[in-house]
């Protein structure tokens, strides 16, 4: 099975500065937290993790620091089998992410991005042997587009997880075969403003581009949109203790399996995993490998 997808991930890397507290902080409010956790992250790296754990190979492009937490976050995907060569220190810190987790699992994360906001077109290395890329939001936008049109050109598969939440240009949905996003990310790409229901919404978005579209929806499971009609998946029951890394987790799954069976069945795969990794803390540190998923999946 390993070695037939090789799926490449460009994305952020961060070191995660995690804490837990009773209740998120309001605003000028101080509370005290738990001793903290210290575990690598970034949108990008985690989501290459989750996939190299579903048994893809996975190739990783990305910047870090030329300090120690890049070292940290470099060696943190090897451990995984992840091959960093394109991974490109630069001058400037490793990003960092500053992580509250509440009692109710709930979190807000506060992203320093430093090195990740040197990655540009450049950085994407010769596509030969790829069969799918990854790409998410922490990265710069002209980055993000310059390479899913490359991949496009290659026919290489493009997934798109349009997180953190913004808008985005037709020009950039259309080079998506893939689109996943959360509740809030679909709102920031304008769908929640046609008043239509979710499927609906998924329908519009569909005509901007993508060419299927996954919305996760936390503990109500997701929701797919593909060839024309809406199918819904609902979550695991589990104990979530820590949904930090969910979303991630979810994408890196879904694309890892995308190769070896139809849509529908690779979010129930996704679904399963996502919900294992909200029962440890942290985002790498929670994801869970094949037989675990599988176990749960089947
Ligand atoms: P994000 O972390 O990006 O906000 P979601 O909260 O929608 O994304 O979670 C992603 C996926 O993780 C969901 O589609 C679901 O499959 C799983 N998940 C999230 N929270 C839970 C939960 N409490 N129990 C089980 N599965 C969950």
């Amino acid at each position: 099975m390993r070695g037939r997808r090789v799926i490449m991930v460009a994305g952020s890397l961060n070191m995660d500065f995690a804490v837990h507290v009773k209740a998120l902080p309001a605003p000028g409010e101080t509370v005290t937290g738990s001793p903290y956790l210290v575990s690598p992250g970034g949108k990008g790296a985690n989501q290459a993790v989750a996939c190299a754990r579903a048994g893809a190979a996975v190739k990783f492009v990305g910047c870090v620091g030329a300090d120690a937490h890049g070292d940290t976050l470099q060696k943190a995907l090897q451990a995984d089998g992840i091959d960093t060569a394109h991974l490109r220190r630069v001058n400037a810190p490793t990003g960092a992410a500053f992580v509250t987790v509440a009692a109710s699992g709930e979190n807000a994360i506060v992203v320093s991005g430093g090195a990740n906001h040197a990655l540009d077109g450049s950085d994407l290395p010769e596509l030969t042997g790829v069969t799918h890329l990854i790409l998410q939001l922490e990265s710069p936008l002209p980055a993000v587009c310059a390479f899913a049109q490359a991949a496009q050109d290659a026919g290489v598969h493009v997934t798109l997880n349009a997180a953190p939440a913004q808008a985005l240009p037709d020009s950039l949905l259309h080079l998506v075969d893939l689109l996943v996003v959360n509740a809030g990310e679909l709102a920031a790409l304008g769908a929640a403003q046609t008043g239509l229901d979710l499927e609906g919404q998924l329908e519009a978005l569909a005509g901007r581009g993508p060419r299927a579209i996954v919305v996760t929806l936390g503990e109500d499971g997701a929701a797919c949109w593909s060839d024309g009609r809406v199918q819904r998946t609902a979550a695991f029951g589990v104990q979530a203790v820590d949904t930090t890394g969910a979303g991630d987790t979810f994408v890196g799954v879904l694309v890892a399996s995308l190769p070896l069976m139809p849509l529908a069945a690779a979010v129930r795969r996704a679904s399963a995993a996502a919900a294992l990794s909200c029962t440890q803390p942290g985002a790498q540190l929670s994801m869970p490998f094949s037989p675990a998923i599988d176990r749960l999946a089947s």
